[in-house]
């Protein structure tokens, strides 16, 4: 099944970045541990190029997308479309702000997330949504997550696997990673893993080199989330071929930080986030939302403090409860409050990518769909094995945990294509070429 279309590198520039061309549509690339020239074919990830493809292969592929591509852009620009009449003033106001392209104030921010009537709510979606389909027409990106192990040192309050919390454990073996990540590829097509698991030594630099560079050698972008290791771990697995990071903050406020994560530092994190961006990675950051004392500034200072790391993805979303964890009896966010979140971002950062996560969706399963149409424009896919997918229970009743990787590829397709969507690659800000 091949569900990430070819493009054609058309530009290549000095400074280690390039052009793709899908249908007409450019996005910008990293070019990266490669040797394609202009004119080739190429998969692009997360904005990385990731494997040449022959000519013969692209034209036979693409030619079985041209209508279909065409049909699905249509479409988006019809659901793209927003009207803001009826609004009141101060919200218009602001709305008409966020469409000139002028930048937001922290006092308009606050407002709109303090938007309560379905009629102002709606209108902040469509033009979230309307901003997304400027800034990256019709593509969107999945990525498979293979979470590998639920061993964790840490002992975060919110999280279910945290080492105080009786859980069954599991590590999967170096092989059966990369055997996993494997049938990914070659199975389902996969051009993107995710490799996630608890903050657990026992993959060490040796483990860790073998399984990242065994999967840069399948063609496709390695993508870490381990936790705070080391620098010079980071710095030897970006060595080894993995070309991103996802790491979140969790949040900007020093002392909601401090009571949650006993004995580790904001500080730490926020320079290892920025590390991590000097030594190349593509970094996807953020927080979780609805944290014990969180206030709306938090929120406004959560979105704001991601942007100023430069992501090239924003990962946030709510907080769910997990039984036997301090944070049990806290009470869940609205699904309106994360889709104002999300919107809101678009306005701040309007060509960034915003990741659909498997957290909001199981605080409404439909919430994919409506974050999609309120600025998201990118999601995960669990690959993770069956048998251990039940153990990796950072939150209890995931939304994935008995979705199959078949199921999760169609369901996930068929949705981006009732919303004009094309899983092309969304390319990378311009400021990451640059850098
Ligand atoms: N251990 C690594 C780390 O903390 O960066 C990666 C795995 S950790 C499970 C991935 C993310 O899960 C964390 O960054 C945190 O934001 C999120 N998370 C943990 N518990 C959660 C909960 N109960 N609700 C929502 N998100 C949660
Ligand atoms: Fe461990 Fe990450 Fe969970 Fe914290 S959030 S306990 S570091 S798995």
């Amino acid at each position: 099944m091949c569900y990430a279309i070819p493009g054609q590198l058309i530009e290549i520039r000095e400074n280690g970045g390039g052009v793709v061309d899908y249908f007409g549509e450019k996005r910008n690339i990293l070019l990266d541990l490669s040797d394609a020239a202009v004119g080739d074919y190429v998969y692009a990830q997360g904005g990385i190029l990731v494997r040449k493809i022959s000519t013969e292969e692209a034209l036979e592929i693409l030619s079985l997308w041209k209508d279909k591509f065409f049909e699905l852009k249509k479409m988006d620009e019809r659901l793209s479309h927003f009207s803001e009449s009826d609004l009141p003033a101060n919200t218009l106001q602001i709305l008409q702000k966020v469409n000139l392209k002028k930048p937001l104030s922290r006092q308009d921010m606050l407002a709109l997330l303090k938007l309560e009537d379905p009629r102002e709510l709606k209108v902040l979606y469509e033009l979230a949504n309307h901003i997304r389909h400027r800034e990256h027409d019709n593509a969107s990106c999945i990525h498979g997550i293979i979470e590998f192990s639920n061993h964790c040192r840490e002992n975060c309050h919110y999280c279910g696997i945290r080492s105080d919390r009786v859980v069954k454990r599991y590590r999967m073996s170096v092989d059966e990673i990369i055997e996993v990540a494997q049938h990914a590829v070659d199975e389902y097509g996969f051009k993107a893993l995710v490799l996630q698991s608890g903050e657990d030594p026992w993959y060490d630099e040796k483990k860790l080199v073998k399984i990242v560079s065994t999967l840069r050698a399948m063609g496709i972008l390695v993508f870490l989330s381990i936790g705070m290791r080391d620098k010079e771990l980071y710095q030897k697995l970006y060595q080894a071929g993995a070309r991103a990071a996802l790491l979140r903050f969790e949040t900007s406020n020093e002392d909601i930080f401090r009571q949650l994560r006993p004995g580790a530092s904001l500080h730490e994190r926020l320079t290892l986030i920025k590390q991590l961006k000097s030594m190349g990675y593509i970094i996807a950051t953020g927080f979780i939302a609805g944290l014990p004392d969180e206030t709306p500034e938090d929120i406004v200072n959560n979105i704001l403090l991601t942007q100023s790391l430069g992501p090239d993805m924003y990962s946030f979303g709510p907080l769910i409860p997990a039984i036997d964890t301090p944070l049990a009896a806290q009470s869940k966010l609205s699904i309106d409050a994360m889709l104002k979140i999300i919107a809101l971002t678009r306005f701040v950062d309007p060509d960034s990518n915003i990741l659909v996560t498997t957290a909001l969706e199981t605080l409404d399963a439909s919430a994919k769909k409506i974050a999609l149409l309120a600025g998201a424009n990118s999601m995960m896919i669990n690959v993770t094995p069956m048998e251990y997918r039940v153990f990796y229970q950072i939150y209890d009743n995931r939304a994935d945990r008995n979705q199959t990787v078949k199921v999760g590829i169609q369901s996930a397709l068929d949705l981006l294509y009732s919303l004009g969507r094309a899983p092309t690659d969304i390319g990378v800000v311009e400021a990451t070429l640059t850098s």
